[in-house]
């Protein structure tokens, strides 16, 4: 059910989620043709609001999209959503569609991108998932090769991450593991993968499917600091199998421990270097977003 609080800024004008509407002939609908990015935001200050944005902005570039605003304008509209939702902590959901055309799919009839920022709450998985795991299976499904469609662009497509989605369902996991058309991990259906081997940090490279995760960087930024071991390196399901831990980042998933893969109960879950991490990570969280006694007129009030 949707949010009685959740907010839209849609084209310039904040207005209640609910009541905020494109056009039937959006070819973000229609087609899938469009890019988005997800921010997580907590004491009213979005996190990593810099890299999301330059991302969108490769994604657009990608797809040959022009972005209707600035980086510093979309960076100015996301605040003011989060301002307006008046809630601490959220998720910002900000996209960008090819905007209204004709029925067909040349995209030189939509003339003017639609842009809307939903700020709203979302948590993927239940809490006690969180703190003592979730069961994932791989799926059938394939990630879309990168000469189909390249996994670096965050893009309105994710039918066959739905695809991979309804597969978890069914087998009673919280989450599928896609590989790519070489059998090699590729990703979550919204989250990147880690797994720990021998003590070291493992991540599948982009190019064998995964999005460079904002959150993926993060992690990687802070076991350089831990002084923990990652490397980047194709993971195949066996290296999942048979892994130490393995776990889940993404800004909707944040951090989630995986305790089973397929049937196989993995070693530890959740394991040290996955508690080393995440309370890192909280700490990160905390230092880039905790208002500042000068800066008390930015940060909503929420009680
Ligand atoms: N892979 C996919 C397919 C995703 O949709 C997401 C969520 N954006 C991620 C990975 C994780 O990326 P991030 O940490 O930037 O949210």
């Amino acid at each position: 059910m949707a949010n009685p609080l959740a907010v839209c800024w849609l084209n310039g004008r904040i207005l209640p989620a609910g009541e905020a509407t494109v056009s039937v002939f959006d070819h973000g609908l229609l087609y899938g043709d469009g890019v988005f990015e997800g921010v997580r935001f907590y004491s009213g200050q979005p996190f990593r609001l810099e890299e999301h944005l330059l991302r969108l902005e490769r994604s657009a570039r990608a797809i040959a999209l022009t972005l209707p605003l600035g980086l510093a304008e979309l960076g100015a509209a996301v605040r003011e959503t989060i301002e307006a939702a008046g809630f601490a902590d959220g998720y910002i959901r900000l996209v960008v569609t090819r905007g209204a055309g004709s029925m067909g799919l040349d995209p030189r009839h939509c003339t003017r991108p639609n842009v809307f920022i939903i700020a709203d709450g979302l948590t993927l998985f239940p809490e006690d998932k969180r703190v003592h795991g979730i069961r994932a299976m791989i799926a059938a499904t394939r990630r879309l090769p990168a000469d189909g469609l390249d996994p670096r662009i965050k893009s309105l497509n994710y039918l066959n991450h739905i695809l991979a989605r309804i597969e978890a369902n069914r087998a009673g996991c919280e989450e599928a593991i896609l590989l790519n058309a070489r059998g090699m991990v590729a990703e979550g259906t919204a989250d990147n993968v880690f797994i720990v081997l021998d003590g070291t940090l493992y991540t599948p490279p982009p190019s064998d499917g995964a999005l460079e995760g904002i959150t993926r960087a993060v992690i990687i930024e802070l076991a350089c600091r831990l002084g923990i071991p990652v490397r980047e390196r194709s993971l195949a399901p066996y290296d999942l199998y048979t892994a130490e831990e393995c776990f889940l980042t993404g800004t909707g998933a944040e951090l989630v421990p995986v305790r089973e893969i397929d049937g196989r109960r993995l070693t530890l879950c959740p394991g040290p270097v996955f508690e080393r991490i995440l309370s890192a990570f909280r700490e990160q969280i905390r230092a880039e977003t905790e208002p500042h006694p000068d800066d008390q007129l930015r940060v909503p009030d929420v009680s």
